[in-house]
C-alpha cells in the first residue's frame, strides 16, 4: 500500500503525551516530513497514534519453543535445562522450517505493535560452515515487513576455554576473518530501507576476550552497534570470575573503549557498582522481562539503572510470548513483588508510562543505530494505531489512556502498524 501523506489521529504521542489535533505528514520516502497542529478533522477517528514498539533483543527460531521444556520432570530445574531443549531443537531446524518459524514469530511482533526487530542471530549453518541461515532472517523479516537489524552473533567457544559442543557447531562464527567476510556478503545483500547490520558477541562464554575486544574495536571503526549477553546467570559470573578473576562486566569495562552503541542484554546480576561504571560510559541494558520469568533468571536492579540516568530498551529474546505491552507491565509488576513498592520505573514527576515507552520505542531504537522510536520530523516513519474504543480501553481518557494501556491492555487494542509510512 502507498503511504498516507498525512494521518490526523484523534490523539497522537508527542513529547511525552497523547495530544489532540496533530498532523503527521508523511513523505514520500517513508520518513517523517511534518509534525503540525491542525483544526482539520481526524482523519483516523477514535484512534491514538503511537512510535512503533521497537523489540531490541529476539531470537526469532525459539518461536519453536514455546511450550515445550514446559513439563518438569525434576524440582531444580533452571536455565541450563531449558538450554537443552533449545539445542535439540535446533537440530531439527532446516531453511524452510527456520523461514517458517521465524514468519511466525515477525508477524506476531507486528500484531503487537513492534516495528523493528534487533534480531540477535547466532543459528548460522544449514550444512557445515555455509552461513546459509542468515539470508533465511533477512527474507522472513522482509516478506512481514518489518524492519530488521540483524545482529550478527561471533560464538566459538562452548564455555569459557571449551570448544563447540555438537549441537553448537550451527552457531561456529569460525574466526573473525570469516565472520567479516560473512558480514561483508550479507552486507550486499541487505535491503538499506527496512535492513541493516550490527555485530554480536554472543557472551563471555562464548567469546574469549582477545577477540572480543578485537571484534568491539571493528565495529566501532565501522559504526555499527555491539550487542552481547552479559551476567543473565549467576554461574556465567562464577565462571569468569574463575577464568578471568573478574566479572563479565569488570571485564568489559577493563578491555573495551565502550560507548553508547554498547549494549548489555540482561545484567539480572550485575554488581551495583559495576553497573554505576559501566552506564558512566553511556552504553545501554536491554532487559527482556517475560523471558526473563520464563526462565526464572531473576530481576535486574531496574530503579538502580534509572536512577543511575541509564537507558533501557526491552526485548522479547525467547519469543515464549510476543507482547510488548506485557514486556513493559512485567518489567514495572515485577520490581512492584519484589520491593513491596509502587512506581518502581517512574519519571520526576512520577510518571511510568512516559519511562516505560521511552524503553519500548526510543532507547530501543537507540540501541539498534536506527533513526526511528518517536514521532518526530526525519524519523522513520514507523507507527502504531491504537483503538481507543478497544474494550480494554473502555472509560479511559486524558492522561490515564497509556497507563491503562500499558497495565491492563492487550493486543486487541492494536488496529494496524505502519513501517516506512506502509501499513
Ligand atoms: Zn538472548
Amino acid at each position: 500500500m502507498t503511504p498516507p501523506t498525512a494521518i490526523r489521529a484523534e490523539l497522537t504521542w508527542v513529547d511525552g503525551a497523547l495530544r489532540p489535533g496533530i498532523e503527521v505528514g508523511i513523505d514520500a520516502d517513508g520518513r517523517i516530513g511534518s509534525v503540525k497542529a491542525t483544526d482539520s478533522p481526524p482523519t483516523h477517528e477514535r484512534i491514538a497514534l503511537f512510535p512503533g514498539f521497537v523489540n531490541a533483543h529476539s531470537h526469532a527460531f525459539q518461536r519453536a519453543l514455546r511450550g515445550r521444556g514446559e513439563r518438569f520432570e525434576r524440582p531444580d530445574e533452571d536455565f541450563w535445562s531449558w538450554r537443552e531443549a533449545m539445542y535439540e531443537l535446533v537440530q531439527e531446524m532446516d531453511r524452510d522450517s527456520l523461514k517458517r518459524i521465524a514468519t511466525q514469530a515477525f508477524s506476531e511482533m507486528r500484531r503487537s505493535g513492534m516495528t523493528t526487530v534487533g534480531e540477535f542471530h547466532y543459528l548460522h549453518h544449514d550444512r557445515e560452515c555455509d552461513w546459509g541461515f542468515d539470508e533465511v532472517m533477512l527474507e522472513a523479516a522482509a516478506e512481514v515487513g518489518i524492519r530488521i537489524v540483524l545482529l550478527q552473533a561471533y560464538y566459538v567457544t562452548g564455555g569459557i576455554g571449551d570448544p563447540l559442543g555438537p549441537a553448537q557447531k550451527r552457531f561456529d562464527g569460525q574466526n573473525p576473518e570469516a565472520y567479516w567476510s560473512n558480514m561483508d556478503r550479507l552486507q550486499s545483500l541487505v535491503d538499506g530501507r527496512r535492513q541493516r547490520l550490527g555485530v554480536v558477541a554472543h557472551s563471555i562464554r562464548a567469546v574469549p576476550p582477545d577477540q572480543l575486544a578485537l571484534l568491539h574495536e571493528e565495529s566501532r571503526r565501522r559504526e555499527l552497534v555491539f550487542h552481547m549477553h552479559v551476567e543473565e546467570q549467576p554461574a556465567e559470573i562464577k565462571a569468569c570470575k574463575e577464568a578471568y578473576g573478574m566479572t563479565p562486566t569488570a571485564l568489559l569495562l577493563d578491555r573495551l573503549d565502550l560507548d553508547n552503541r554498547f549494549t548489555a542484554v540482561h545484567d539480572t546480576h550485575t554488581d551495583p557498582s559495576e553497573m554505576s561504571r559501566y552506564l558512566k560510559c553511556g552504553a545501554r541494558v536491554c532487559i527482556c522481562p517475560l523471558t526473563e520469568a520464563n526462565l526464572g533468571d531473576g530481576l535486574a536492579d531496574v530503579p538502580g539503572i534509572i536512577s543511575d540516568g541509564g537507558r533501557i530498551c526491552l526485548g522479547s529474546d525467547s519469543n515464549a510470548r510476543i507482547s510488548m505491552l506485557e514486556e513493559m507491565r512485567l518489567l514495572e509488576y515485577g520490581q512492584r513483588l519484589q520491593q513491596q513498592r509502587r512506581g518502581r520505573c517512574r519519571d520526576s514527576e512520577g510518571r511510568i508510562d512516559r519511562v516505560l515507552l521511552d524503553m519500548a520505542t526510543i532507547n530501543g531504537a537507540d540501541s539498534l543505530g536506527i533513526h526511528a522510536g518517536r514521532i518526530e520530523v526525519g524519523r522513520e516513519a514507523d507507527l502504531v494505531l491504537v483503538d481507543l474504543d478497544a474494550p480494554t480501553l473502555v472509560g479511559c481518557d486524558g492522561d490515564s489512556i497509556a497507563p491503562a494501556m500499558i497495565l491492563g491492555a492487550s493486543e486487541e487494542c492494536i488496529v494496524s502498524t505502519m513501517v516506512g509510512g506502509v501499513v
